[in-house]
């Protein structure tokens, strides 16, 4: 029998993560119940300890691959407990894929004894390197699935799997979102995604990495904005019963954004090339036609002003000042935000 009331328990795993974090931090403030759970194989305690002390927040550390049962009911459950940044999830490949099909296995048989509905955070990355340009969810994808990413792709396709199954079989009302890539603080400086490697460089007056010609492009979501669009999913209703895109479609090259690091850094750094990773992706943006049809949900931030919450961030972590010539954009030139449709 679920029960009816504003104020939810909601258990967020890989909540001391990036986004997790910031998940918890919103979900508070919506006057909810919040149990953590995360083994802080790439987040860490103090991406919550601001929340440790919340009477409505709960730390536990545990594992999702084994079975766990929190000891009190659960209204909804996320799963966003998965390494993320690609040097993360291919450093042990395997567990990287046990963590998606038995972790998420084990939360959805909670999420089934609790009544709980069940939010899976998939990925753009189940798109692979994709031959449709921006991708829509009815894409299938284009996954290499012996390729050093796979551990990540098929590991999440996996997860979206047991999800719609469990849906269909009427056992948990579960969602998937599709996140693309997203940036901003807590993102930890070693993570070795795009955002942070530039950022952190950029203030450190060290070279900048881009790998292969930098003419492939991404596309870069805000954590709120995301953060608001993981809420919204989980509290639709009806159910989608489909995945849904959650991303900001304007899209980039890496040039382009180490161009703009650059700018609103003020930094002096010169750029230097690597080898592009094997099966790194070309192009990516996502069609959030479904998102604004089924969610009422949009980014609200430009990359230049979700930057300009960013830099400042890494800047005090890492206890690095910013040069003067730091410049604090507004909103992204025209020429960079062609492609996009906000
Ligand atoms: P992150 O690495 O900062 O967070 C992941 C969290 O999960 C960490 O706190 C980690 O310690 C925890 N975790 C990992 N394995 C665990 C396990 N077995 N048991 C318990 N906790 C575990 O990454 P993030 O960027 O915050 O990503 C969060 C989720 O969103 C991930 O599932 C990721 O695949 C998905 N996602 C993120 C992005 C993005 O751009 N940030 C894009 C696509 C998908
Ligand atoms: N990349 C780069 N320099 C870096 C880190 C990443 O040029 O220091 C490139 C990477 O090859 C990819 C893009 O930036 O083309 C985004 O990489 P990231 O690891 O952030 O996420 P992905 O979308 O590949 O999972």
């Amino acid at each position: 029998m679920k029960r009816f009331s504003a104020s939810k328990t909601i258990l967020v795993a890989g909540g001391a993560g990036f986004v997790g974090s910031h998940l918890c931090d919103q979900l508070l403030q919506q006057g909810h119940r919040v149990i953590c759970v995360d083994n802080f194989l790439t987040g860490s305690a103090a991406n919550v300890r601001a929340l440790q002390n919340h009477p409505a927040f709960r730390l536990i550390e545990a594992d999702i691959c084994k079975p766990l049962d929190p000891g009190e009911a659960i209204d909804q459950i996320y799963n966003l407990a998965c390494p993320a940044s690609p040097p993360h999830y291919q450093a042990d490949p395997i567990r990287t894929m046990m963590i998606s099909v038995v972790g998420t296995s084990n939360l959805l048989n909670l999420a089934e004894r609790h009544d709980a509905t069940f939010l899976q955070a998939s990925t753009s990355e189940v798109y692979g390197d994709p031959e449709q340009h921006p991708q829509q969810e009815d894409y299938w994808g284009h996954v290499n699935c012996t390729g050093p990413r796979a551990c990540y792709d098929e590991g999440k396709r996996a997860a979206e799997t047991l999800c719609f199954d469990m849906l269909r079989l009427g056992r948990v009302d579960a969602r998937v979102v599709r996140i693309f890539n997203t940036y901003g603080p807590r993102m930890s400086p070693s993570d070795g995604r795009i955002v942070s490697n530039l950022i952190v460089q950029a203030l450190k007056g060290e070279p900048l990495t881009i790998y292969g010609s930098g003419e492939q492009t991404r596309s870069f979501c805000f954590v709120s904005d995301l953060v608001a669009g993981l809420i919204r999913l989980m509290n639709v209703d009806p159910n989608p019963g489909m995945p849904v895109n959650i991303g900001n479609p304007g899209e980039f090259t890496i040039n382009e954004l180490a161009d703009l690091v650059l700018e609103m850094t003020g930094s002096n750094s010169a750029i230097v090339h690597h080898p592009l990773p094997v099966d790194d992706p070309q192009r990516r943006r996502p069609d959030i036609s479904r998102a604004r049809a089924v969610l009422g949900w949009e980014p609200t931030l430009s990359l230049a002003d979700g930057l300009a919450m960013t830099i400042p961030w890494f800047a005090e972590a890492l206890n690095l000042s910013l040069p003067k010539t730091a410049t604090r954009r507004r909103a992204a030139q025209p020429s960079l935000v062609a492609a996009a449709s906000l």
